[in-house]
């Protein structure tokens, strides 16, 4: 099974990586939307959060914590950022390997589109 983020995990493809360790890779959107925006990847292959299963907490909890580590390093925790898992069609999931957008350095509309 290798989808498009798998093949950047397994180094297929060029990513700008900003964070990586045993369980986890963050890597810079290719189609930024905000001054900060990385998406946060576990590096098992789960499609959704539809198919996120009770031994995979740890790993969504690794997934948002590295999110606000990020946002820290960027200087951007005290001003604010959003986190979004977008699921399935009506929230516009593209890829299939579950990532959590960190989107922040600017002023953010709500609700979203
Ligand atoms: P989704 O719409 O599934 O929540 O988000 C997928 C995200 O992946 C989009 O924001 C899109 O810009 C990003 N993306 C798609 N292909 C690539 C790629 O090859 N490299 C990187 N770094 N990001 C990608
Ligand atoms: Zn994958």
């Amino acid at each position: 099974m290798s989808c498009l983020f798998c093949k950047i995990i397994n180094r297929e493809i060029p990513a700008s990586i900003v964070y990586e360790d045993d369980h986890v890779l963050a890597f810079n959107d290719i189609g930024p939307q905000a001054p900060t925006h990385v998406l946060v990847v576990p590096k098992k292959h789960v499609p959704s959060l539809n198919d996120v299963t009770a031994e995979d907490m740890e790993l969504v909890g690794r997934l948002v914590h590295t999110a606000a580590s990020i946002a820290k390093v960027r200087g951007i925790d005290a001003a604010g950022y959003r986190t979004v898992f977008n699921t399935n069609r009506d929230a516009g999931q593209t890829v299939f390997h579950i990532h959590l957008h960190l989107l922040g350095g600017r002023s953010l509309g709500w609700p979203p589109g």
